[in-house]
């Protein structure tokens, strides 16, 4: 991440002498088990597997470019959460990092809750069998349409984003004869990346509704008096990639000041708080993410103290994972078509997808490691980039790594830590196809997101 307070080592190409590159100190067969799936390893022949699999084995079944996704690794996950926040507060699986219904049935059976924001996403959900009443739909812009389906299909709750939405809300709930539960989305005024946050000026975001200068109390203000919505809480999401925890003591120490005033003025309790998501996973071995006993410590801890201050009930709490669930628990297996060393600078090596199926390294800047996967060796390191296979220059999945020296084509590598916001962000630029999900477990793999056909594309095109 751009903003990460990573020291300069030998990724970071960009500080270093050109041709000086320091290699590195780690051995490249090794794979670190902070950045893979859990049940990730080599085999006899040094084969990377997962789920007891080969990946060449995979690679020959499904084809490449596949995520494989560790089902083991993401229930456990999901279930490390629900166990962490027990039964005083609800974890809501952030959809948005990557939704299909094998991965809705998942999280309705290790007992999770499901965030969606869009009427596809809800589609989605309700399909697989979650209980509305566990769904949330948030969003900053929901059509009439999609309020409208969530209100008759009974999602547990709605989180109000705008002044508008919250009549919007109101008038179909009443209309269809209901009062729907909501929450309130709110800016603090703190927006937190990785391994800093900023207490400042960042209401200047599309989401929520400011704090600042009393829109928020207001918000609440005229929701509380429709008849339409029963106002349950407060929202709050301060970021993405978080490691420093004070961003959300921040956050939670405004939204507690929120619920004093509303108790002061209203003389209501509101019963719920969400602090939403945004908590960091290793990408590198840089990364040290905090475990979710970890997270649900410091995080309970931090709005009893701050609402035993303020005289208050404690609320229940409710969080927001995406990535931290998903995103380790996946890799992207590609097949390499080309290996080209450019004098005094780097390799580059072309994978057979590229920005389609990974577009956080363009969009963020965003860092991640590979491993030569098909084999080990024992070859001297050499600097790589790894490049998709699109007509952009920008289409860089890994920007600086180092890979053995003798990777050729037909070698297959694999991009570690691509479960979130990687296949959830695909896209058919060239009209490349948008690649499977493959989930193993226990020796077994089947197809959760079947691989994308050029039948399917011409079936969009009616011209
Ligand atoms: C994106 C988002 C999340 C999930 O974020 P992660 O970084 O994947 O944990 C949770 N809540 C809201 C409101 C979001 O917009």
């Amino acid at each position: 991440m751009s903003r990460s307070a990573h020291p300069a080592g030998p990724r970071h190409a960009d500080v270093l002498p050109e041709g000086h590159y320091a290699a590195p100190a780690e051995d490249l067969n090794a794979l670190d088990p902070k950045v893979w799936a859990h049940t990730v390893g080599r085999d006899a022949d040094g084969v990377v597997t997962v789920g007891g699999i080969a990946v060449t084995q995979l690679a020959e079944e499904y084809g490449t470019p596949a995520y494989v996704l560790d089902e083991a690794d993401f229930r456990d996950r999901a279930r490390a959460w629900r166990t962490a926040f027990g039964n005083d507060a609800d974890v809501f699986y952030a959809g948005k990092a990557f939704l299909s219904r094998a991965v809705v049935r998942w999280l309705h059976e290790e007992g999770l809750n499901l965030d969606v924001c869009s009427g596809g996403e809800l589609a989605t959900a309700l399909s697989a069998g979650m209980p509305a009443e566990r769904i949330a739909f948030h969003g900053n812009n929901k059509s009439p349409e999609e309020i409208e389906r969530a209100v008759r299909a009974g999602v547990g709750r709605i989180v109000l984003d705008s002044f508008q939405e919250i009549v919007r809300v109101a008038h179909i709930a009443q209309t269809l004869g209901k009062r729907q539960r909501v929450q309130i989305r709110i800016t603090v005024g703190v927006e937190a990346h990785t391994h800093e946050f900023i207490a400042t000026a960042h209401e200047d975001q599309k989401f929520g509704i400011p704090l600042a200068g009393g829109q928020a109390a207001e918000a609440v203000r005229r929701a509380l008096q429709l008849d339409g919505l029963e106002v349950i809480g407060i929202h709050s999401h301060i970021g993405s990639q978080i490691f420093d925890m004070s961003g959300f003591e921040v956050a939670a120490h405004r939204v507690v000041g929120l619920l004093k005033d509303i108790r002061d003025e209203h003389g209501v309790e509101l019963p719920e708080i969400d602090l939403g998501g945004g908590l960091g996973i290793a990408y590198t071995s840089d990364d040290d993410p905090r475990e979710p006993h970890e997270i649900a410590k410091a995080l309970t801890e931090i709005v009893t103290r701050e609402c035993e201050s303020a005289r208050l009930r404690t609320p229940r709490i409710s969080v927001e994972p995406g990535r931290a669930i998903v995103g380790p628990t996946a890799f992207t297996l590609y097949e390499v078509g080309t290996v080209k060393p450019l004098d005094g600078l780097r390799t580059y090596v072309s994978v057979d997808g590229g920005m389609s199926d990974n577009i956080r390294t363009a969009l963020y800047d965003a860092e991640y490691s590979v491993a030569l996967a098909s084999r080990t060796s024992d070859a001297e390191p050499m600097l790589v980039r790894v490049v998709g296979k699109h007509c952009e220059s920008g289409d860089i999945v890994v920007k600086d790594a180092f890979l053995p020296g003798d990777l050729a084509p037909g070698d297959l590598i694999a991009v570690p830590a691509t479960g979130a916001y990687c296949r959830s962000m695909a896209s058919n630029y060239n009209h490349v196809l948008r690649p499977p999900v493959v989930a193993v477990r226990d020796g077994e793999a089947r197809v959760i997101v079947r691989r994308e056909t050029e039948e399917d594309l011409l079936r969009l095109d009616v011209g």
